[in-house]
């Protein structure tokens, strides 16, 4: 699922946003403040290796915009990193934020490493040189980090306790995604994926349809994907296929059972990163087939959920004629001129920062939490989060009904105004 090498994410989140500004008809200085973010931290952070070597890692924060509140956004650990993709990943929070009215502002991090290859040790000593690093610059009342792509509770609570030997206090408002007990949220874990299908029930319920009648193929296999088909299973949906990543073959394979996959059995023969071992899944019965035709697929509904720029103009054409929704888990997996294929097609996209804002959410309730010293049921939490996504999905979709729009523009319609609207509240343009 490796992204082309042209493929340049930030210029996708720019073109996006500049298309929104000229509908919202944006002043000069509000294009020129919201199109580049506010600032970005570049670090070096050096690790003695288990075999003794010291090895420097390139690492990177990039606070786009904090007009409605603390920058928020998760950290990722990934080879290709890059900081144009932060960057991209960086205003795409802002706008998740602001769409589901949540008061904090966008960032994103990233670490350019591989965590298959690095012993738990290592990766804890990337994860304290990075707080290390940047620990004047992020805090709980200018920008609060979290899980991301190849990071989970664990990292978190490694950065926390960094951030708190350095600043000699508790923090826990500091980061979200931490271990339920040490200042995390029930339902935390979760939530992203759910958070998907409450969306996705709302955008079929548009429709006449309800998720038992529908038929789906996932990309990815990682915690959003894992969760989202759980749920869209519990609530009586099929997944046929799943396309995940193999990290022995270094490429795509894709799973396909026709009467639906099983997703405890799944789980029982995948690594923590979200990878499934594909000797097992045949011998349990599972078609193998290339990753890529995950999307040729003869169902309802696409749910990518693995990594940027999946859904291109070329792969439009190998889309199943029966996919009616594509609702978006991953960040930025449909490229822009794959969009308009898509829309002539008749295919509604529910687009990623609407659709997987549950994460984000229930980490605004994780430091609301944190911050009272008062945890919530597990029931609570999500059923917050279900009215929460539920509201958020109807602001849009009225706006798109009411304006002609795609669900896309919708979406940002309401994101860029309501950003650009504190920028100008706040007296910055
Ligand atoms: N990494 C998640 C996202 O992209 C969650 C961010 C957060 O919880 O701050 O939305």
């Amino acid at each position: 699922m490796s992204s082309g090498t042209a493929f340049n994410p930030f210029t996708t989140a720019q073109q996006q946003f500049d298309r929104i500004a000229n509908l919202l008809q944006l002043d000069e200085a509000t294009r020129s403040l919201l199109r580049q973010p506010m600032r970005e931290y570049h670090v070096s952070i050096p690790i003695r290796m288990d075999d003794g070597q010291t090895k420097v890692f390139r690492g990177f924060r990039v606070q786009h915009n904090d007009a409605l509140g603390p920058c928020k956004g998760g950290i990722r650990f990934h080879p290709q990193e890059t900081v144009d993709t932060i960057r991209a990943l960086s205003m795409w929070m802002t706008w998740k934020c602001s769409v589901v009215g949540i008061p904090l502002g966008g960032a994103k991090g990233g670490v350019i490493c591989d965590p298959h290859h690095l012993s738990s040790r290592e990766q804890e000593s990337i994860c304290r040189g990075w707080i290390r690093q940047l620990a004047k610059d992020i805090g709980p009342v200018c920008d609060v980090p979290a899980p991301d792509v190849m990071t989970d509770s664990q990292h978190m609570l490694w950065m926390l306790d960094e951030y708190e030997v350095i600043h000699g206090g508790r923090y826990p408002g500091f980061i979200t995604g931490k271990p339920v007990g040490l200042g995390g949220s029930l339902g935390r874990t979760e939530a992203t994926g759910y958070g998907i299908i409450y969306v996705l029930r709302e955008a079929l319920k548009e429709h006449d349809l309800s998720i038992a009648d529908t038929s789906a193929a996932v990309q990815g296999f990682g915690n959003v994907a894992q969760h989202a088909i759980e749920l869209y299973q519990m609530m009586g949906g099929k997944v046929t296929t799943i396309s995940c990543w193999d990290q022995k073959a270094c490429s795509a394979f894709a799973l396909r059972r026709k009467e639906g996959i099983d997703l405890a059995e799944l789980r029982n023969i995948t690594d923590r990163f979200g990878g499934i071992d594909f000797a097992k899944a045949e011998k349990l019965g599972y078609e193998p087939i290339p990753g890529s035709e995950w999307l040729a697929d003869d169902v309802d509904i696409l749910i990518p959920a693995a990594m940027e720029n999946q859904i291109t103009a070329n792969a439009v054409g190998h889309i199943s004629q029966r996919v009616r929704f594509i609702i978006e888990g991953a960040n930025g997996p449909t490229a822009p001129e794959a969009d308009e294929q898509l829309a002539a097609r008749g295919i509604v996209t529910i687009p990623d920062f609407l659709a997987n804002a549950g994460g984000v959410t229930c980490s605004y309730f994780e430091q609301v939490q944190s911050n009272m010293n008062f945890f919530w049921p597990h029931d609570v939490v999500l059923s917050r989060l279900d009215t929460h996504m539920t509201t958020a999905f109807r602001t849009v979709n009225e706006l798109a009904k009411s304006r002609n729009l795609s669900l896309r523009d919708a979406a940002y319609v309401i994101a860029v105004d309501r950003v650009a609207r504190a920028c100008k509240d706040r007296g910055w343009v």
